[in-house]
């Protein structure tokens, strides 16, 4: 396999061998997979996923966890409802996510992945059950040989750059998504790239354009190379910080739409991993 696979992120529902199928034509061989429900995590699902990616010839890479109740419906409702981070619904959560993990290794999959929620420093209370709670969530992972990979976006890289030195696990990485520091106002990709680079153990390549006031409204997520995040300084700086691993593509609709916009994201990757690494993808 290449140093850089193509990857997409892929939701196991009942579009999923349709969904392995343009993988195939495109010549993606990696995915990140949201997590099934309870229900679809049995031995016998397991079994049934495993075969089918197999079949698919597409490596699952992470394994990535959402939680009843979740809602991205505008910044302040992520805030209040997104990962580890709001207290009602945290135990719960934790409980899920450990159970994830144990899937994720049914899988033989060595990382999971998420939304931990919006971390914020002023809060020292909040701060530190929030390093509390990624820790257990980190050992129980560790105890199963697996990396916990937390998406950004929600915050700047110098806070994300804290929180790991703070929570001190070495399975804990970072899934780079250079379009979120865009959508949620959190600070020029590129350098928050440069920052937090040495944790960074997955990527998503998806684009998006700066709200008119960042940070308050989202912006807007686009195809891939129509955005602001300049997709080749981004696999130059890929390079830049020794990144060795797939290239997922997120796009963040669904339908037909969102497998052309796929479709036309392979082409410009591609042509890019050739032209950074002087390789085919
Ligand atoms: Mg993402």
């Amino acid at each position: 396999m290449s140093s850089y696979p193509l990857g997409a992120f892929i939701v196991c529902d009942d579009g999923l061998d349709l969904r392995l199928s343009v993988a195939g034509r495109l010549g993606i061989t990696t995915a990140q997979i949201l997590a099934p429900g309870p229900d679809g995590r049995s031995s016998g699902h397991v079994q049934t996923l495993q075969r089918t990616f197999a079949q698919a010839g597409v490596q699952i890479t992470v394994v990535f966890c959402g939680f009843a109740g979740e809602s991205y419906a505008d910044i302040p409702t992520v805030e209040r409802t997104i990962g580890l981070v709001p207290t009602a619904t945290r135990a719960e959560r934790l409980r899920e996510a450990r159970s994830i993990s144990d899937f994720a290794r049914a899988m033989g999959v060595d990382a999971i992945g998420l939304h931990i929620g919006v971390i914020r420093e002023e809060d020292a209370v909040a701060y530190h059950q929030i390093i509390d709670v990624a820790r257990q969530l980190c050992d129980h992972a560790a105890a199963k040989e697996q990396r916990v990979h937390l998406e950004t976006g929600q915050e700047s890289a110098m806070t994300l750059l804290r929180f790991f030195k703070d929570v001190e696990r070495p399975n804990l990485a970072i899934n780079f998504d250079p379009a979120n520091m865009i959508l949620y106002g959190s600070g020029e990709p590129i350098p928050a790239l440069r920052l937090v680079g040495e944790h960074v153990k997955s990527v998503h390549c998806k684009d998006a354009i700066w709200a008119a006031h960042p940070g308050v409204d989202w912006g807007q997520e686009v195809p891939l190379g129509h955005g602001d995040v300049n997709m080749e300084l981004f696999l130059q700086t890929l390079k830049e910080i020794g990144y060795v691993g797939p290239l997922t593509i997120e796009r963040e609709i669904s339908g037909e739409q969102q497998a052309r916009d796929i479709e036309e994201g392979v082409k410009l990757l591609n042509s890019l991993v050739e032209k950074v690494w002087g390789l085919q993808s």
